[in-house]
């Protein structure tokens, strides 16, 4: 095996393509844009685009997706290594300047004699990706907005769940005398700009918010969301407080001496910081209504929107009843899907996939099969995870509930000793059975 056609340089095909290329495998990375794919949420040219948030989430040494980050670091991720050249600062996460982010990985791409990459090339089923582009295996790596046609030439046995994205507003028409920089409990730096809400606010916020006008679903839909991706108006809809309690909470700030009775946050979307992402505030309201309510907040009220939040539909496969253990698919033995489409959810899950599906395309090229990181580890708990049959399989993430440590601790100790024990147990996994032996110079 020494050809692979990737469908799709997103996160999970730009890391696969990567990682198979240093292992000395012949890539063609096949990437509809700049073509819209769906022109709502795309919008950089470039590959590895990140569609919503800017942020690579926590690196504070007792989080979920700081100990899958510092798995994919030892296990040599490229477009990790990208983002840490492109940081922005956010506190205590990895945010990055996302235009720069995806130059950096078109860097990388271009730097690789071993990949050749095709842009304004779209491919619409899987039969059609062999015909055009023959080769001995193939990875489907087209993201949450893969085309209805593409994902049922992979299986019928496909699922779905709505998500949702923020605001992006420039700097210019904010008014920083309403405005503070601040971390949440002073921890770092203050990289947040933060909008303090007097109680009266939250309430005429939540008011407008709730009678806002809202794109409708379509009648055969049934809105499912992924918890934390969930528009603003649902959350407050569940109950008046579910924002000052969750996105808005006030906690760790102090204005005056006094806790705000809720804070919303803007996160710097560049290094200029030009642009900012009003964190949690995922909508489908119109924009016309995405105007007026968050001009209702101090500090926003001239507000100008470099991009509106929107709603999507994120479409994943039954990964448990569709692939083999090797994370191909049971009836495509030659085809792998990887990225939020076979079953992760998250940039940096994503990246992860890509990454493993390349070792596990290596490792079956040498006759072998890569066995499961440790279950303590973060990648071997979603990689369980997608292969644990389910009444209904929905995507996962990284988070403390998928991993299996049987060490008991106080709960103080619990999580900070999860995460190291978790890290070790993937190096040791990592130089038992890959180490960087078989990386190209
Ligand atoms: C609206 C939205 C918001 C999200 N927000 C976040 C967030 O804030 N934080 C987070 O951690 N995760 C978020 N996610 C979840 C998810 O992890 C990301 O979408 C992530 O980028 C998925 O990586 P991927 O590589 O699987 O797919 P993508 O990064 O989406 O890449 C897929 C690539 O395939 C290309 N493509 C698609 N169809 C074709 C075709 N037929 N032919 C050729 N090319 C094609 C696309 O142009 C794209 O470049 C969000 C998802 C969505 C949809």
């Amino acid at each position: 095996m020494r050809r692979v056609t990737i469908l799709g340089a997103g996160l999970a095909g730009c890391e696969a393509a990567l990682q198979l290329a240093a292992r000395g495998v012949t890539v063609t990375l096949i990437e509809a844009k700049p073509a819209k794919v769906e022109p709502a949420v795309y919008h950089l040219d470039g590959p590895a685009e990140l569609v919503c948030s800017n942020s690579l989430k926590s690196e504070s040494d007792a989080t979920p997706s700081y100990q899958l980050k510092e798995e994919c670091r030892i296990a040599g991720s490229f477009l990790l290594r990208a983002a840490d050249t492109v940081k922005v600062p956010a506190g205590e996460s990895l945010a990055v300047d996302r235009d720069r982010f995806s130059e950096a990985t078109l860097g990388l791409l271009a730097a690789e004699p071993g990949i050749t990459y095709m842009q304004n090339t779209a491919v619409d089923s899987l039969d059609a990706l062999r015909e055009r582009f023959a080769a001995d295996l193939y990875i489907v790596a087209t993201g949450p907005l893969t085309s209805p046609r593409l994902l049922a030439s992979l299986s019928a046995d496909n699922h779905y769940f709505y998500d949702a994205i923020a605001p992006i507003v420039s700097a210019e028409g904010l008014d920083l005398t309403k405005l503070f920089w601040a971390d949440r409990y002073e921890k770092g730096q203050p990289d947040f700009l933060n909008c303090a809400l007097t109680r009266q606010e939250y309430d005429r916020f939540v008011d407008a918010l709730l009678t806002a006008d809202k794109l409708p679903y379509a009648d055969h839909e049934r809105p499912q969301f992924f918890d934390r991706c969930m528009p603003i108006e649902t959350m407050a809809e569940r109950g008046r407080n579910t924002l000052s309690f969750g996105p808005f909470r006030p906690v760790g700030f102090e204005v005056e001496g006094q806790r705000p009775y809720a804070v919303v946050q803007l996160r710097a979307e560049n290094i200029e910081r030009s642009a900012f992402n009003i964190v949690g505030c995922q909508t489908r309201m119109r924009q016309q209504a995405q105007r007026e309510v968050f001009r209702l907040l101090p500090g926003l009220e001239q507000a100008e929107f470099l991009r509106y939040g929107s709603v999507h539909r994120n479409s994943y496969i039954n990964a448990p009843e569709l692939l083999a253990d090797d994370l191909n698919l049971l009836k495509h033995p030659d085809t792998y899907v990887a990225g939020q489409l076979s079953g992760v959810e998250g940039y940096n899950e994503s990246i992860f996939s890509g990454l493993y599906t390349a070792l596990a395309i290596v490792a079956r090229s040498e006759g072998k099969t890569l066995p499961l990181p440790p279950a303590a580890t973060m990648s071997g708990g979603l990689l369980r995870k997608l292969r644990a049959k389910a009444a209904r399989f929905a995507p996962v993430n990284a988070n403390f509930s998928i991993i299996d440590n049987p060490t008991r601790l106080r709960k103080r100790d619990r999580k900070l000793f999860h995460v190291a024990d978790g890290v070790r147990q993937f190096r040791e996994w990592w130089d038992n059975n890959l180490g960087e032996r078989d990386i190209k110079d």
